[in-house]
């Protein structure tokens, strides 16, 4: 089985570059969407509490199967903790063996900010030239690479209630090539944007952007909003304009979309990537794509940095699967029984 640490991901990733992993994976899943159908999906299993969530996100293809473990705490960073950890296996179908294991904080960090790319690629103008985050902890770095992957877009305005945060996400982007404002506020930091993504922590139904803060034209990647009681937009967002989502059933548990009703219209995102839905209609409307993160996703990470780093130094082969000489003689790997005198 093999099995990549973090120590290895972080190399991996620094090696190759985050934005050329993301940029991989836009592609990889923009190949998994469009076969969105062979896949089983489940809303995931999530086991709350009041101040987070521990989570099972299991799909498979009929070949191989992939589960991530993941939990969001927002309470965490000022205890020290991160808001967002994760791990995952992908396995074999055919004898159900584990093939891999990996860290999957990191990963996960690449597969949210690969899928907003994705969103972006399809829903954004193709002329968008500046971007705005709200919201500026663990994932902004990555989706600001990921809007850059697909548009192009270097200019950021960024926002975050913690100034301190804003400030370490700026000093982070500028060396990477970004021209990056920290505003005062998300109305600051929207008003000239073309794509906004918000990203905040908070187990509450915030705004974090209101809807006159945004401009014709605009597509916002919103990914904070991603449980039960979670949300961050301005309800106008997603009632008057057009919603894409990953997958319904568990969309409607989580995502912005919780607050409307059952049947209000809404696109998965899939359909517009096999061409059943179309995404932009026009250079006036406003997209929203309401990401909760789906297993289809992890599945799709997995299997990327399985195969990219195979026969790298990243990736180890561990011992986690017992494997006697006689596949009916487990007992043989622990010795003979002490004879009874
Ligand atoms: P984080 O805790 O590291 O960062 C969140 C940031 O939001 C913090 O810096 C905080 O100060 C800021 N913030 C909180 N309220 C704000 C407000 N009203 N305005 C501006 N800034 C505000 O969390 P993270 O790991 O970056 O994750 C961000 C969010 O994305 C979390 O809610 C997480 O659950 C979610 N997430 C979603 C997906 C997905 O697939 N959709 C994947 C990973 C994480």
């Amino acid at each position: 089985m093999r099995f990549i640490s973090v120590r290895n991901m972080s190399g991996w990733i620094r090696e190759t570059g985050p934005e050329t992993i993301i940029a991989g994976l836009v592609d990889a899943l923009a190949v998994d969407f469009a076969r969105w159908e062979r896949f089983e999906r489940e809303p995931r299993i999530a086991s709350h509490s009041p101040i987070g969530v521990i989570e099972l996100m299991p799909t498979s293809d009929g070949e191989l199967y992939a589960f991530k473990y993941v939990n969001g705490h927002p309470d965490n960073p000022a205890q020290g903790f991160q808001t967002v950890t994760a791990f995952g296996v992908l396995a074999d179908v055919l004898t159900g063996y584990p093939l891999f294991l990996s860290e999957m904080t990191l990963l996960t960090a690449l597969r949210t900010a690969a899928t907003s790319g994705l969103a972006a690629r399809v829903l954004a103008r193709p002329d968008s030239d500046r971007m705005a985050m709200i919201g500026a902890g663990s994932q902004a770095e990555f989706q600001a690479l990921a809007i850059r992957s697909q548009l192009g877009i270097t200019k950021l305005r960024l926002f975050d209630t913690d100034a301190g945060a804003a400030e370490a996400t700026a000093r982070n982007l500028r060396p990477l090539g970004f021209d990056v404002t920290v505003e005062a506020s998300a109305a600051d930091a929207a008003r000239d944007a073309d794509v906004i993504t918000t990203c905040t922590a908070d187990k509450s139904n915030a705004v974090v952007l209101r809807a006159d803060e945004v401009r014709p034209g605009t597509h916002i990647n919103a990914i904070g909003g991603d449980c039960p009681g979670k949300t961050e937009l301005d309800i106008a967002l997603v009632r008057d304009n057009r919603v894409f989502i990953e997958h319904e059933p568990q969309t409607r548990i989580e995502g912005e979309i919780q607050k409307l009703p059952a049947d209000s219209p809404v696109t998965e995102l899939w359909t517009v990537i096999d061409g059943r839905a179309p995404g932009r209609v026009s250079a006036e409307e406003v997209t929203v794509f309401d990401s909760v993160g789906f297993a289809i996703e992890d599945f799709t990470a997995l299997r990327f940095a399985r195969d990219a780093t195979s026969g790298t130094r990243f990736s180890e082969q561990i011992d986690l699967i017992a494997e006697p000489d006689d596949p009916k003689n487990l007992f043989g790997m622990v010795g003979s029984p002490v004879p009874v005198v």
